[in-house]
């Protein structure tokens, strides 16, 4: 499999690092300490195509694929992995369960407001007592021929831009009983009475990205708003989550690329008994290994990306990138605050903030337990 980028790709890469440079990174610690950056930053993003990497160009979108989307995510994370986890979601879960289910009336309806970033996208399925056994989901949808629509009630722990989306795709239970074959995905628009968000998360890392709590109460969907077939929107979110995995691995590298070029740079520039720090031999090593760990999770994502892009089964490779990639940005991110020493561990310097941001990479969209039991019963059947 040939992994290097076409000149279109690099070409992507480049401009997505020249934004990251320009608008992002001067901003980084600022954004991290407010938890939050300013709502303008999608718009500016959206502009750039960041907003709709996926979406088809006839709704609006850029219609590119899932490598190009690795790129953007990668280029993102390699600066600031919260606002790159933003950006995961809103195109990876949002957006994702739209392409996955949606009508072509639906896409129409939210697709172009979505590509531009004037909307934000979020998705809900994670809830209190329901994480990696998403399928046991308490939030129910009950059809309602007075209100005629959905009454949904719960509420979803855990939803990245959840605080500043527009609309948010929510699964819900539709048919109690029947497990993974009676919940439902619907399309809430955020200004639906009943619609609430509830606790803001207080997060060790990604704290620039919003996660809050949704609160639904008897909030009446219209049936125009429920997403793919009723009692089959698990089966869909996790088609959204296979997909999902990659950029989440994508990032993993960002993170990897991030932390590594900031331990070079430091490594010699630092001076300890008279000679750079990058001449002993055991900081050579830390960063040998660093490299080598960082281009093999790349192309382990860029392979899982092309087989996707190809139309090809690529669930394991996902799996198989995620897992890798996310240990990868939490090892990579750990050794670079290391190689800083005492200033590895202040946030006058960057990689205190890559080593607190990895580690939502090893849980989110699924937890390195949960990847080797995907990948397990994968390689069993
Ligand atoms: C910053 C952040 C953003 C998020 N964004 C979103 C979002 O936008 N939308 C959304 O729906 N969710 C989101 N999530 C939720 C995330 O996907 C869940 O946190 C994750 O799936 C794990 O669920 P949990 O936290 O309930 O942990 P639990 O499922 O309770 O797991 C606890 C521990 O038990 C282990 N474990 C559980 N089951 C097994 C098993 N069968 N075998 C072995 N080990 C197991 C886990 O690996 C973990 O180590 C986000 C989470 C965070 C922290």
């Amino acid at each position: 499999m040939d992994f290097r980028l076409t000149d279109e790709q690099s070409l992507i890469a480049e401009t997505v690092r020249e934004f990251a440079e320009a608008e992002i990174r001067p901003h980084v610690r600022e954004w991290d300490e407010a938890q939050g950056f300013p709502t303008e930053l999608y718009g500016k993003m959206g502009e750039l195509g960041l907003m709709g990497v996926m979406i088809p160009e006839e709704y609006g979108g850029v219609g590119l694929g899932a490598l190009e989307l690795s790129t953007v995510m990668e280029e993102l994370g390699r600066v600031d992995p919260a606002v790159a986890l933003a950006v995961a979601a809103h195109n990876g879960l949002c957006v994702g369960h739209l392409s996955v289910a949606a009508s072509d009336e639906q896409k129409r309806r939210f697709f172009p407001k979505l590509a531009t970033g004037e909307w934000v996208g979020c998705w809900g399925l994670t809830e209190a007592q329901a994480g990696s056994d998403a399928a046991g989901t308490q939030t129910r949808a009950e059809w309602s021929e007075e209100r005629n629509g959905w009454v949904l009630n719960g509420s979803k722990t855990f939803n990245t831009n959840g605080a500043r989306a527009h609309v948010a795709v929510v699964v819900a239970v539709t048919s109690p009983g029947l497990g993974t074959k009676g919940i439902s995905a619907f399309i809430i628009e955020a200004d639906t009475p009943g619609y609430r968000i509830g606790r803001k998360e207080d997060k060790l890392g990604m704290r620039a990205s919003d996660t809050v709590e949704l609160i639904l109460e008897d909030c009446v969907v219209p049936a125009e708003n429920l997403l793919g077939e009723r009692d089959l929107g698990f089966v869909d979110a996790l088609k959204v989550l296979d997909r999902g995995r990659i950029s989440i691995g994508a990032l993993s590298v960002g993170i990897a690329q991030g932390a590594l070029e900031a331990a070079l740079d430091y490594a010699q520039e630092r001076r300890q008994f008279g000679k750079p720090i990058a001449s002993f031999e055991a900081i050579r090593s830390k960063l040998a290994r660093m490299a080598a760990r960082t281009r093999t999770a790349r192309a382990m994502v860029y392979r899982a990306a092309t087989l996707r892009a190809r139309g090809e089964s690529f669930k394991l490779a996902a799996s198989m990138g995620k897992l890798y990639a996310s240990e990868v940005g939490m090892w990579v991110a750990e050794e670079a605050v290391q190689i800083f020493g005492g200033y590895g561990y202040v946030k006058d310097y960057p990689v205190e903030k890559f080593f607190r941001d990895a580690k939502l990479c090893t849980i989110g969209e699924g937890t390195s337990e949960i990847q080797r039991l995907v990948i397990s019963r994968q390689l069993l059947v």
